[in-house]
């Protein structure tokens, strides 16, 4: 074989799905419903997402669709399937509802929001996560906007939305991303600066009116200031 083929071969293995994955997605997906995730849509896209390839270690793979996060780089990770459905679930998308998020990271929660119906905006900070990102999404066949920047401001050439989620954990609400709701439109995010946050979903009843719920305790990376390599 030449050169190039052997490459190219080595290229789509990693990039490969089988039916041993799809089995152990549909398990997953069995195992989310048992944890209380009921919407069919959020099910099926975690039943339909190569989540292995969203992984970059390739020694991780076979772990993939045990519901945990796992390493990204730049000490980052992908969230644990269960909050990626919970947040996605409370969200309550309706089709093509323009959704922005915060913390693209590995991009498997973006593809959920596309999945489910969502147009999607997606803010990271770190650099090298962003450009791996950019690439991968759209070989899987996902399209969403992505930026490169600081998730604190959102992104208010784009605003308003239907929905923001927030997939790192937050110090505090931040006021911009309140502001870029639409009227009705709701907030999902994780607070709190230590180990553990509350998920809150906030819904914007009026111009400057906010109903805010507690939905329990989850574990997130934080949610870091600007844009950095750190
Ligand atoms: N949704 C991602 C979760 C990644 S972890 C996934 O499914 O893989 C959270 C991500 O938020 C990390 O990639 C981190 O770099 C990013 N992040 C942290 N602070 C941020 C900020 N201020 N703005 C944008 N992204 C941020």
């Amino acid at each position: 074989m030449s050169l190039f083929v052997t490459l190219f071969v080595i290229e789509r293995n990693k990039m490969t799905d089988t039916y041993r994955h799809k089995g152990l997605r549909k398990q997953l997906a069995q195992l989310l419903a048992e944890k209380g995730i009921t919407n069919a849509q959020v099910l099926l896209a975690i039943e339909n997402i190569p989540r292995h390839l969203f992984i970059p270690d390739n020694a991780l793979h076979k772990f993939a669709y045990e519901d945990k996060p796992f390493p990204i780089g730049s000490k980052q990770t992908i969230s644990q399937p269960y909050t990626v459905a919970f947040q996605t679930e409370t969200l309550e998308i309706k089709k093509r509802e323009k959704v922005l998020e915060i913390g693209t990271g590995s991009g498997y929660q973006t593809a959920v929001l596309l999945e489910v119906g969502a147009k999607v905006f997606s803010i990271e900070r770190q650099k090298a996560l962003f450009d791996r990102t950019k690439k991968l999404l759209p070989e899987l066949g996902y399209n969403a906007q992505l930026f490169y920047g600081d998730g604190y401001k959102g992104l208010p050439a784009f605003a308003p939305f239907d929905k923001i989620i927030v997939t790192a954990g937050a110090p505090f609400i931040p006021e911009d991303l309140l502001y870029q709701l639409k009227i009705g439109g709701m907030l999902v995010i994780p607070v709190g600066e230590g180990d553990d946050q509350i998920m809150k979903k906030i819904v914007r009843v009026a111009e400057n009116n906010f109903e805010t719920e507690d939905l329990g305790v989850f574990r997130f990376v934080p949610l870091l200031k600007e844009k950095g390599q750190d």
